[in-house]
């Protein structure tokens, strides 16, 4: 049976678990080479093996999405491996949540470095290769993950939702630059999705809200995201989904 994606190759950061583990496994079984990038390579490591096993091809590249010589040199490994990258899901991120009167500097700036600074290293290293994709196969992908906290007021995560209003914003914007490029932008914006992103929080009354969350209605699942985002990928190439939101149906704001 044919696969929709093979002949492509995708990187997905922060696909040491989460919604990057599940997207790299499930584009794999839809026939696309994928790169995964994260810190934790024993993870990757496991991962690759899975995605082998199963008759797929990835490659483990650990890296620090904040260090840019290190994600400009997965670039170059993607590109000597695979001979280029033609989607991208820019993923890796992390909440932390806190009161903001508590003045935790050292976690608003971690979101920012990781949420922001890291996104646009990816984007950085690996756009060349994508709009050489989109002039040569006519396609390619940039899919940026933000979150409904992009759209809403959350009380206690500020810095975290403004962090992915920024990506939200930005993947419009670079919708005017690369759309002419044959480069499609998406952002996508989960709702409450069970994965270790929760695990991070350290502040115990945010942390009791969000297990109570988990009680009160169905999350999604990372596999739910990553069904998401194999769908804006095998779209016909003049067709570009700028901005999907995903939420649990249970999730009313
Ligand atoms: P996870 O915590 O399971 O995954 C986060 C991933 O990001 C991990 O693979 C982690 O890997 C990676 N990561 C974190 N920091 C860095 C870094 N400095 N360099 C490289 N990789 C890093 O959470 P999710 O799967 O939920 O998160 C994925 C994305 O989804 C995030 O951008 C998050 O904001 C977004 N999101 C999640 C929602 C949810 O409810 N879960 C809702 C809306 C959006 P490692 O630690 O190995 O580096």
């Amino acid at each position: 049976m044919s696969k929709p994606l093979t002949g492509r190759v995708a990187v997905i950061t922060g696909a040491s678990s989460g919604i990057g583990e599940a997207a790299a496994e499930h584009l794999a079984g839809l026939g696309a080479r994928v790169a995964v990038l994260a810190r934790r390579a024993d993870r990757l490591s496991d991962l690759v093996a899975r995605i082998e096993k199963d008759g797929g091809t990835a490659l483990a590249i650990a890296a620090d999405v904040t260090d840019v010589a290190a994600v400009r040199a997965a670039a170059d490994q993607v590109a000597a491996e695979f001979g280029g990258t033609d989607l991208v899901l820019n993923n890796a991120g992390v909440m932390l949540p806190a009161p903001i009167d508590e003045v935790a500097t050292d976690q608003w700036q971690q979101q920012i470095d990781v949420n922001i600074t890291g996104l646009m290293n990816v984007i950085g290293a690996f756009v060349p290769q994508l709009v050489q994709a989109g002039a040569e196969r006519g396609v390619a992908d940039l899919i940026n993950t933000s979150s409904i906290g992009a759209q809403n007021p959350y009380p206690n995560f500020a810095v975290y939702c403004a962090t992915k209003s920024y990506v939200t914003q930005l993947s419009k914007q670079l919708r005017a630059d690369l759309g002419p490029k044959n480069v499609r932008v998406s952002a996508v914006e989960p709702g409450f999705t069970t994965t270790e992103l929760q695990t991070h929080v350290t502040d115990p009354t945010i942390s009791t809200w969000l297990e109570t969350a988990k009680t009160q209605l169905e999350w999604l699942t990372p596999s739910d995201i990553a069904t998401t985002v194999a769908f804006i990928a095998s779209l016909p190439p003049h067709v570009n989904i700028q901005q999907l939101t995903i939420m649990p149906t249970g999730q009313t704001s």
